[in-house]
Parts: C-alpha cells; structure tokens; sequence
C-alpha cells in the first residue's frame, strides 16, 4: 500500500471519528483495516463477523461518504473478516459488498455471538440496565457560560422535577456540536434525577436503543422491551442522530408518544437541529420540534476557562502536587478552541508529562505537549443553506431558484457550485445534498461535484470565484 494511500485512510477515519463520535467509532472502527483501493472499490477488513454484520447494517452509507468526501470516484466497499493470519493468507472470506442502500439495512443481525467481551453483545444482557454513567459527569462539573445558560437550565428543570409534577415542556431537544457538552449534560440530568431514588431515569445511546431493540426482537420480548421502557419516569437518550432502520425509528416514535402522552419527560440530544435529521419520518420530527428546542453554542474563552479549571481541580482530587499556573491556563483557553474533549485532553497530557518528568507544568512545556490540538482558526460548521444563500447573492439569482427545476445556464451553474461547496465544506452526504437542493438524486449532485472540480482546475475565474465563496461562508 501506497504511502498517500495510507494518508488518505488516516483522512477517512478522521472523517469517521467525527462523524460519528469517540465512542461509536471506539466501539465499531478501530479495528477496522485498509486491505486495498482498487478503481471504484475500497476494501476493508475487521476481525469478527459480528463486526461485519454490524458495520454494513448500520453504517455502510456513512462509511461509502467519508471515502467519498476524499476520493469522490469511490463507488463500494467491500468489508471482509480478516483471518487471524492474514499476513500469509489471503483473508478467507469472499468479500461481501457494502452497497449504500436503504434497503440494506436493519434487517442484517449480528451473526457471530463469540464477538469480544467489550463489543455490545456483551451489553445486551442488560438491554433496559442504560448504557454505562461516567461518574464524573454531573451538574458539579459543568461549568455554565453564555453558550449553555439556557440547555442547562432545563436540564436542571427536568433533573428537579418530581414524580406527578407538570411537565413543563417535552421532549427538551439539546443540540450541539462534536465536543460542546451534550452528554455531560445529559448524565447530569441522569445522575441528578436518579438521586432521592424517587423517580427511574434511563440514559441510552441511540445505539443501545438500537441495539437492544434489536436484541430484544431476536430474543422475542420485545413487549418485555417496551413495557419495561414505559415504566420509566423520565428517558434520555444521546446521539439520537445514529438512529437508523425502520423498524427501530417505528419503535423510537411509539415509545417517544406513549411516554409524552402518559406524562413522562423525555430528554434527547443530538448534533443538529429536528429538521436536519434527515432519516428520521416528518412526524417524529414534528413531535421533536414540538417541545423545547435548545441549541448550545460553541465554548467561549471564558467556559474554556472555566472547564479548564474544573479539569485541574478534578485532577488535584487525586494528584495533590498536580498545579496549572494561571497563564498556561490563559493560553490553552486561547488556543485550543474547538471543543471540550481536546480541552480535557490537554490536561490528561501535561498530567502525565509532569508526573513522568517529575517536572511542574510550564507554558514552554505546555506549548509542546498540546500543539496538535491548537488549531490556527476554529472550523466553523457551515449549513447548506447558508452555502445556497451566499451563492445566490453572489450569483444574483435567488434560492428557490437554486431549488428549482429550471435548467437555464444562469441557474444551472450556480446550482453546481452551491453543490460543490455544500460537498466540500460540510460532511453532508450526497443523497441528503440532493435533498436539500430540490430532492434531487445523489447521482446529480455527484456530476455537479465532479463538474466544479474538473471546471476550477482549468477556469481560473470561476476558481476565482469559488475560492472567495469559501471564504465568504468560512470567516
Ligand atoms: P458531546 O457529547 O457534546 O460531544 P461531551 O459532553 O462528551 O460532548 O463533552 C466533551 C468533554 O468536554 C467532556 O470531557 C466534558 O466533560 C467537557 N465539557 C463540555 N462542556 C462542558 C461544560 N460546560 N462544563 C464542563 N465540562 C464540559
Ligand atoms: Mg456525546
């Protein structure tokens, strides 16, 4: 395998990792290897079967669009069972390909019950047990600022409430970026409302919801499933955007009106707004929007701070000689911007450096350690229709143009370019730009990328022209 080759895996999995969060890629991709590229396919190995199923049940689609994002020609990926000694041998299994279709998924089940101790089929004994707490996440470590003042807020509301009282607004719907709090808020709630062991509040991935739904069917209790679900008092669920299948968004809208009907809070986040999950039926996106819709912003320097600082304390609780000078804390919360992991990370980092050193933490040392964490300019997320609005301005046509079936060159120009831009700059996926633009086909938002990209390598003007869109929609 080529050296660039290996590059553009490192880029893809990047593109993985964020898409899909820590976790889920914890949990499903590290183990997942570039065998080869060949033409139009990519093939790529993961060591259990279990795995296998897994992957191309749940994520084909959004595996197909990070390679797709990087090397647009790609058309399949073939997903294999690597043999333990695949150095000698030629993984045994014929690769099965991984086709981006609908179709496809939800009705593959995990194949392979020998799967690791760590993968979740060990967790599906448990199904309604929730997924696992970090005892760290709680209202005494979250730290409010102008960008969280009203989710958390909220959060406080339903964590307080008690059984039989009003709920005052439901589902509450948090969105927000990779990194900006999400779960920590959400595990608050969980820990918080779970105290006077009053009421039962359940924290669930999407994924468990899944997982033990499916689970649940295989081992023919689903009404087990569900009526243990509806005795609950109040249900949080995470990351509701990797909801996935048809029948589990089905079950997702019953149990998400039995509970709002009998009263019970129902507490969801997710990294976009109800409009923007896509996949999910209008009605459930209706009944989400329905309750109280919170947006948390991106960390200003200030909640920077102040996490930085709720980091520090946390680690002096075991490492007493464990100290952050004031302007070493200045300078990562200037620098290391883009969200609240890298913000622990940085500590974790100089935590170890100076027990290992046996050293204090110094802004010299500190520069070193974090310096693939400081990015030189905060990556903005960039929304399609910002992207369609910034065009049409530029172009003196108007949106619904750009949405429109008219075909006439002055549309159709910078129809493709909003495309274009709308693959480059954001992580959407072709079929969903294609909705957004008018619910046109993938296949015509991929000539349309295609087209631009072909176009700016010749046409210096409109090379030209999309470079300062980008950086109109970047600043
Ligand atoms: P998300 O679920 O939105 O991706 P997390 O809740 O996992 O983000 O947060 C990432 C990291 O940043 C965690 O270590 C979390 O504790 C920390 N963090 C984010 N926001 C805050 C906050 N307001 N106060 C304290 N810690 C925070
Ligand atoms: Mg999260």
């Amino acid at each position: 395998m080529t050296n660039s080759e290996q590059e553009r895996w490192s880029r893809v999995k990047g593109r993985l990792r964020s898409t899909v969060g820590e976790d889920v890629y914890t949990s499903w991709f590290a183990r997942m290897d570039l065998e080869a590229v060949q033409d139009e396919s990519v093939h790529l190995s993961v060591p259990t079967r279990f795995l296998k199923s897994w992957i191309q049940a749940h994520y084909a689609e959004r595996v197909l669009s990070c390679w797709q994002a990087e090397m647009p020609e790609v058309h399949r990926i073939d997903l294999s069972v690597r043999t333990a000694m695949r150095c000698a041998t030629p993984a045994k299994e014929a690769p099965v390909a991984v086709e981006a279709r609908r179709a496809e998924r939800g009705d593959a089940k995990p194949a392979d019950t020998r799967a690791p101790v760590m993968t979740p089929v060990a967790a599906s004994h448990d199904a309604l047990g929730g997924s696992p707490l970090d005892p760290r996440l709680t209202f005494a470590s979250f730290v409010v600022g102008r960008a969280n003042t009203l989710a958390h807020a909220a959060a406080r509301q339903v964590a307080d409430g008690r059984r039989g009282d009003p709920v005052m607004f439901n589902p509450l719907y948090i969105h927000a970026g990779v990194g900006l709090g999400k779960t920590h808020l959400l595990q608050a709630v969980t820990w918080a409302g779970n105290a006077g062991g009053e009421r039962k509040v359940l924290y669930l991935t999407a994924e468990k919801f899944m997982y033990g739904f499916v689970a649940a069917l295989k081992s023919q209790t689903a009404l087990a499933f569900k009526e243990a679900l509806r005795g609950i008092d109040v249900l949080v669920i995470d990351d509701l955007q990797f909801l996935q299948g048809k029948s589990t968004q089905a079950e997702f809208c019953h149990t998400l009106n039995a509970l709002i009907d009998a009263g019970r809070q129902v507490v969801i986040a997710a990294d976009r707004p109800p409009s923007d999950l896509e996949s999910l039926d209008d009605r459930v996106r209706s009944r989400l929007a329905g309750g109280l819709v919170v947006e948390m912003a991106t960390l200003g320097e200030d909640l920077r701070l102040g996490i930085l600082k709720s980091r520090v304390a946390a680690a002096r609780a075991h490492h007493a000689s464990f100290d952050v000078p004031e302007p070493v804390l200045d300078y990562l919360a200037r620098s290391i911007t883009h969200n609240g992991r890298d913000l622990e990370g940085a500590i974790n980092r100089l935590l170890a450096h100076s027990k290992l050193n046996n050293q204090p933490v110094t802004l010299d040392m500190a520069e070193r350690e974090v310096r693939d964490l400081v990015r030189p300019q905060e990556p903005k997320r960039i929304k399609i229709e910002d992207i369609q609005r910034v065009v049409a301005r530029q172009y003196n046509v108007s949106r619904s143009d750009l949405l429109s079936s008219r075909r006439t060159a002055n549309v159709v120009r910078p129809r493709q370019v909003a495309m274009y831009l709308a693959k480059t700059l954001t992580l959407r996926s072709l079929p969903e730009i294609g909705r957004r633009f008018g619910g046109r086909d993938h296949t015509t938002v991929l000539h349309a990328v295609r087209k631009i990209e072909a176009l700016v390598g010749k046409d210096t003007t409109l090379n030209d022209e999309v470079e300062a869109l980008k950086r109109q929609l970047q600043d």
